[in-house]
Parts: C-alpha cells; sequence; structure tokens
C-alpha cells in the first residue's frame, strides 16, 4: 500500500499531506505536444510505464494551533479510485467538523470534487471556502470558455462542467472570494499564479524562519520541470501558465525554496534544482 497520511514541521505550524487518491490518465493528457516515442522514452527513463501517467491527489491539513486549514478536497466521488480524503483526515486526527478554513486552489474537479457531501451539502460544515474571485467567477459563469482544453468534449460536460455545477453553488453562503495577495490565516498567504485556471492560487506557509511553497497545479508532474516546453491539455491559458511556471521555478531554485504540488508524488514535499543545460529537476525530500 502506498502511504496515505504523513506529517512534518514548518516553524510552529504542522502539515499533513492526505491522499485523496489517483487517476489514472493518457499519458498525451500530461504531455500533449510531444511525439509519442520520444515520450515513451521519458517516461521509461524515469522508470515509469508508457501507457498510464499516474496522477496522484494529494490536498494538504494545515494546523497552526489557532485553525485548521485544507487545501483542496480532492476528487469526491469523480472516480473509484479518488475520494480517500476524509478517511486519511480522519487517521490524522481531525475530523471534517474541525476544519475551519478550505482553501480552493482552482475550479477543477480534482480539486473542488470533495467540497460537498453525497447530499450535496458542503462537507465541511463550519469552514469558511476561499478562491479568487476570477476562479469563481469563471466556473460559476453560464459558459466557461474550455475551448483552450483540448479533452473530448464528453469530459468537458460530464466531469469538468458537471462538478463544477455541482460542488460550487452550494457553498455560496460560506464562499470569500479574494481579489489579491491575502493572508488567509496567520502564516498563510495565497498567491495569484494564473495560467492554470484563471484564477489559479499557490499557498505560501511560514511559521519563524521556516517556510514551504505549495505550487499546486503550477506544474503537474516532475518531468514538466526538466521539459519545460512539454505542455498538459489542462493550461487553460498556455501563455501566462508558461510564464507563471517560469517565474516561479526560477525564484524556488534561487532561492532552495520548499515546495509542494498537487500531483507529485506522495507526499510532493522537495525542491527543484536548476539543470546545467535547461529546465529544473525535483529533488524529494528525504
Ligand atoms: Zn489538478
Amino acid at each position: 500500500m502506498p502511504r496515505s497520511t504523513y506529517s512534518f514541521k514548518v516553524g510552529d505550524i504542522e502539515c499533513f499531506p492526505l491522499s485523496d487518491g489517483s487517476f489514472p490518465y493518457p499519458p498525451g493528457l500530461f504531455f500533449s505536444n510531444v511525439p509519442q516515442r520520444r515520450l515513451e522514452k521519458e517516461l521509461r527513463a524515469h522508470g515509469l510505464p508508457t501507457d498510464t501517467v499516474t496522477g496522484t491527489y494529494t490536498c494538504l491539513m494545515i494546523s497552526t494551533g489557532r485553525h485548521k486549514v485544507l487545501l483542496d478536497t480532492g476528487g469526491g466521488n469523480m472516480a473509484p479510485s479518488t475520494g480517500e480524503l476524509l478517511r486519511n483526515l480522519e487517521k490524522a486526527g481531525t475530523r471534517a467538523t474541525e476544519i475551519d478554513v478550505v482553501i480552493l486552489t482552482h475550479g477543477h474537479p480534482d480539486h473542488i470534487g470533495g467540497t460537498v457531501d453525497t447530499e450535496g451539502k458542503p462537507a465541511f460544515p463550519n469552514a469558511r471556502y476561499v478562491m479568487w474571485k476570477e476562479e469563481w467567477d469563471f466556473w460559476t459563469g453560464d459558459s466557461p470558455d474550455l475551448s483552450s482544453m483540448q479533452v473530448p468534449e464528453e469530459i468537458k460536460t460530464s466531469l469538468i462542467m458537471a462538478t463544477a455545477r455541482r460542488c460550487l453553488p452550494p457553498l455560496r453562503r460560506q464562499i470569500e472570494l479574494i481579489e489579491k495577495e491575502s493572508e488567509v490565516v496567520a502564516g498563510i498567504r495565497l498567491l495569484p499564479t494564473p495560467g492554470h485556471t484563471p484564477g489559479h492560487m499557490a499557498v505560501a506557509i511560514s511559521s519563524g524562519n521556516d517556510a514551504v511553497l505549495h505550487i499546486t497545479d503550477a506544474v503537474l508532474h516532475p518531468i514538466h520541470l526538466e521539459q519545460p516546453e512539454w505542455q498538459n491539455v489542462f493550461d487553460l491559458v498556455k501563455d501566462k501558465a508558461a510564464e507563471t511556471r517560469r517565474l516561479i521555478l526560477d525564484r524556488a531554485a534561487a532561492e532552495r525554496l520548499n515546495l509542494m504540488a498537487y500531483h507529485f508524488p506522495f507526499p510532493t514535499l522537495g525542491r527543484v534544482v536548476a539543470r546545467k543545460t535547461h529546465g529544473w529537476h525535483w529533488e524529494p525530500a528525504a
């Protein structure tokens, strides 16, 4: 069994990466502009299968002492292999009712699928949910423009839009929309990192001299670090996503920042190192 819970400290703040499960993707969705043979060669070089790319979903519970903050809610019932967040939250000693802030980094189904329970009620009843205003407006609007996403129409309607319609409107009374970089509770800052989606956020956690930057979906797979020009089908604003990615990674490498990334191998904690040729590589925390 792969590990599904873990903990580490950032100064006085306790962090608990919690698996929500994983999903097997056709490799062409993660790496869309790469000839198949070249991609297979790269996957093999990383010791990975060539027929699917496993996207792991790792949420993060952050306990500051005063607050219990959850970063994203996983895929919920989007697949038989997802929806493990609540069980793993309990394993970490926390009930859903104790969560007082839920950060929704963006509106994709693998991040918001667990915001509501099977009856359509908020799964974290005592929490304020926080999302970037532009992101909320995009996904709750009449007809979000998903034309730049090269996924079949069927997936756009039956999964992506269906999840947004099911999981966001019930939060209306608990949602707080932000429009500028803000501290959501002491030690946890929300940063705009647009591109993957219009209002995608990164989350900076800091306490004392210690810090970690959660880049959520600014980078989807460690191979994207080494091959920065390899695109994925999910980035909605591709040029912006590439620019955001470069800014974050240049800074992260120069400052040796501790990073987390939602779809990286569990528990997703590590650092990036600039390569001599181009790009970066991933150094998972020991
Ligand atoms: Zn994602």
